[in-house]
């Protein structure tokens, strides 16, 4: 099981401390190892070196929300994966629903990042999702298989071992709609058999898929105990520590 915080625009140096500090105190009354639960909270780029502090050796990893595809360069205002690294990150969110939505990022974009993330031993959390029209016209399959292969492309299998998904279904992103159990489930088997069509068994049944959409301490036990849920990305509920503290609760019940 994995648990990712992603705190979108959220908490600036001092308050990402606070709340890291937190969140490492809760978390460290649970037996994460032993539970086999993995654990990382991503803060907006400027507050990742105040939270890797925080975090130190404490089993809770650190994860960015983006990165540039290029190493360095005339890139005004952005930042590359090197820099992540630096920061102490070993995660990275590529292709968040807000990133596709705001600015415009496409499947060929997440895929350079992807690929530069992988090169610098970086791992990905590579969302996809559909919105809710694509739902409504029946296009759930078609629309993840695109995201797959396009974010995907060029990805050798022993770099896919590396990778972790996240189906975030866009209509369920911080509007309180979560996808019951069940309609979770159907996707992540669709992207499991997708994973080993195109990959192979093995690393289809090791890869981890974690689910996005309005998780919170009231529903993470049922979407966790689909058998091809393997955690959860979690926005809203990580900027409260208890309500993330319940929620790796529930992966270490699972
Ligand atoms: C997210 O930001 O990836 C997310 C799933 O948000 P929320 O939990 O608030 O729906």
């Amino acid at each position: 099981m994995f648990v990712a915080g992603n705190w979108k625009m959220n908490k600036g140096p001092a308050e990402a401390e606070t709340l890291s500090e937190t969140v490492v105190e809760l978390l460290s009354e649970f037996d994460l190892e032993d539970d086999e639960v993995a654990v990382c909270v991503c803060p907006p780029a400027i507050s990742l070196s105040s939270v890797s502090d925080v975090l130190g050796d404490s089993p809770i990893a650190l994860g960015a929300q983006n990165m540039h595809a290029e190493e360095s360069g005339a890139y005004t205002g952005e930042i590359s994966g090197g820099m992540l690294l630096q920061a102490g990150c070993e995660y990275v969110i590529l292709g968040h629903s807000e990133r596709r939505q705001y600015q415009g990022e496409t499947d060929a974009q997440v895929n350079a990042k992807v690929i530069r993330a992988l090169d610098l031993g970086l791992v990905p959390i590579v969302c996809i999702g559909e919105t809710l029209d694509e739902r409504e016209a029946d296009q759930v399959e078609a629309v993840i298989e695109r995201q797959l292969t396009d974010s995907l492309a060029g990805i050798t299998l022993e770099d896919a071992g590396d990778l972790v998904l996240a189906y975030e279904p866009v209509w369920a992103i911080g509007t309180g709609k979560t996808a019951t159990p069940a309609q979770a489930q159907d996707v992540h088997a669709f992207i499991r058999g997708w994973l080993a069509d195109r990959f192979d068994a093995e690393l289809a049944d090791d890869m981890e898929i974690l689910y996005g959409g309005s998780v919170k301490p009231g529903n993470a036990g049922d979407l966790f105990s689909e058998d091809d849920i393997d955690g959860g990305l979690i926005g809203g509920a990580s900027l409260n520590a208890d309500a993330f503290a319940a929620i790796v609760r529930a992966a270490c019940e699972v």
